[in-house]
Parts: structure tokens; sequence; C-alpha cells
């Protein structure tokens, strides 16, 4: 199998993120996830690595607001030309305020007014080389996308191994360790040539993908996660947000109370599958985060490796171009073998 990956993602190495309650602590979102899951990769045989292709800004702009971009490009610079009354070591950019519920005033000039403006919460900090990093992730999605559309096999596969991950940023805004959203980037580029599924199976709610496609009808989004009443992001994923204007009924949310377990979790996927099959879909792109993983330091669903197994079987069995990306798993030890036996079934195509 063909799996995208650049190695432009170690520069976006945040040092610390803010975590609830206000604890500064080590980011769970590091470059060590890659090396683990290259390893397991590696170890397998069977996949072959290869860079992206770059795309230029087109096809992200076509997902993101054009003035959200401009602020991720260039933030980190700008911030650090602005002059502050406290010295300390600007390793990443992180706002402390943000526009209240409801809000519809001014974007402010300051460079910290605009990071609240265009970010969700404290855990998408914008260092050095996180533009670079978000746009080469994008560029793997965008590469496993064009493999697809141009493979010559019957229901072709690949999976583009992108981080920074993507599917809890919007059309306007970073959150959640997510800039750039790769998925969304990818299915939209996929409409080109007809329909498309995007199936969710992070732990958390894919809220930046819901955002980008809850008006529209040719690219149908599902999202299978932790409740948002409960878990990250909490103000988006909940059963009754599917979708609006011409993209109503095409947005689906299955939350998943704690404790879910393999059997309780691919009862709700045949679910979502159905619908998937009933769409009838030329391409297929999953979201795929190991988080539900059960000793998942992140997460309260408990799925097993061999439940991470059948969710990659029963999803396959869809028999449709697939593109799987990377998304969250913060189990650095276990990621590796769970993207693998994710994967597995994949092979067999
Ligand atoms: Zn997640």
């Amino acid at each position: 199998m063909n799996v995208y990956y650049s190695e432009a993602h170690a520069l976006h190495n945040p040092a610390f993120e803010i975590f609830d309650g206000g604890e500064r602590i080590a980011s769970f979102e590091v470059p060590q996830r890659m090396e683990r899951i290259l390893v397991a990769l590696r170890q397998d045989g069977r996949f072959e690595i290869l860079p992206p292709e770059e795309f230029g800004l087109q096809p992200i702009r076509a997902v993101h607001d054009e003035s959200y971009l401009h602020f991720l490009q260039n933030a980190y610079q700008e911030w650090l030309a602005t002059p502050l009354d406290a010295d300390y070591e600007r390793n990443a950019l992180l706002p402390a305020t943000f526009p209240p519920a409801g809000w519809r005033g001014h974007i402010p000039k300051s460079i910290l007014g605009r990071a609240g403006y265009y970010m969700m919460d404290l855990s998408a900090p914008i260092g050095a080389g996180t533009w670079q990093a978000a746009l080469a992730s994008a560029y793997c999605a965008l590469s496993g996308a064009k493999f697809l559309a141009q493979a010559n096999i019957l229901s072709p596969a690949a999976f583009a191994l992108c981080r920074p991950p993507g599917h809890h940023a919007g059309r306007a805004y970073c959150g959640g360790y997510c800039y750039i959203n790769n998925a969304a980037v990818a299915a939209h580029w996929l409409t080109q040539f007809g329909k498309v599924a995007l199936l969710d199976v992070d732990y958390h709610a894919g809220n930046g993908t819901q955002d980008i496609f809850y008006q529209r009808a040719d690219v149908l989004t599902l999202s299978l996660h932790a409740d948002p009443d409960y878990e990250y992001p909490y103000y988006s994923g909940y059963a009754d947000e599917i979708g609006t204007g011409t993209g109503w009924g095409y947005h689906r949310n299955f939350p998943l109370s704690i404790g879910t377990d393999d059997e309780s979790y691919l009862a709700v996927l045949q679910e979502a599958l159905q619908m998937i099959r009933a769409y009838a879909p030329q391409f297929l792109v999953i979201s795929a985060g190991m988080d539900v993983y059960g000793e998942d330091p992140l997460g309260k669903i408990r799925l097993s490796t061999g439940g991470i197994a059948r969710l990659g079987e029963y999803i396959a069995a869809l028999s449709l171009p697939t593109l799987i990306v990377m998304e969250g798993g913060y189990n650095t030890a276990a990621l590796g073998q769970n993207i693998v036996s994710f994967l597995e079934a994949f092979h067999a195509r």
C-alpha cells in the first residue's frame, strides 16, 4: 500500500499545550508519534513510503478561509516582530483572549487579537515550523487522493500519514492540534470526479470537517466519537446536527458513551456504513484517529487492537476507493501496531 509521508512534520514541535484547568503540560501531539508509526510500517514490509507532491494553495483555499490561511502562514513571524511588555521565550503563539459567543464585530489588527479570533482553543499553538508542517501534511492527503483518482485498479486504497492532524480545523479556525483539515482538503479535491463520503472514526468529534461540509450534499460526512456532552470539542458533534440548506441530511454524528467497547462500537459503525452504501459515493475518505484505543491517554472509549482491526475490515468491505488519513492517537507506544491493524484489511483488495 502506498503511504504518503513528509518529514516536514517534525518542523512543528510545540513545547507545551495548556490542558484543562490551565495546566501547562508537554504536548501529546509530538513528532515521535510518526516515528513509531514508521517503525511499524517498515517492520510490516507491505507499505511503500512516498514523499507527497506539491499542489500549491488552491486546493487548500477551496475549503479554508483566505484570511485564516494568511494568518496561519504569517502569525508566528508577526508575533516575533511584535514588542511585548515581558520578555519570555516565544516558542509558540497562543492567545489568552477569545471573542464571546455570538460575537460579530471587528477582526482586530493585533496579532494576539487575531490569534484568539482564528483559534478555537489552547491546543493549536503556532510555532516557527507549523505552517510548513501543516502544508506538507495536507499535501500528503492530496497525494493519496490523486493516487486514488489515477489508479487503474478496482477500489484502490492509500494511507496519508499526516501530521499535524486536521479534523478539528474548520473553515476559518485551528484547534485541537489541527491547522489545515487534511481529510477535508482531499475530500473536496476528489469531488471533481464524483461524490465523496468522509467517515471520521477518531475518538473526538470531527467538528472542523462538519463545519466545512455542513451545507454541502456532494460530500456525505459521518463521525463516530465520544459524546461532546462529556468530551472535547464540546460544542459540536451532537446527534441532532445533520446539515443545513442543501447539506440537510448529509451530515451525521454518532455520539458514544464513556466505556464504549468493541461490540457496541461496531454495532453503531454498521449504521454509518449503511448510510455510505445508500449514498453510493465514488470515493471514501477516512479520518483515522487511533485515540479510540482503550489505553489512549486522552480517550474514554475502549476499543482493543483487535477491535480496531475489525473497524478497518468493516470499512474495507465497502470496496470503495479509500483514502485513509491519519488523525489522532496518543498512546505512542501502541500507535504503530494499532494503525497497522486498522490498515490490514485494505491490503487484500
Ligand atoms: Zn482525537
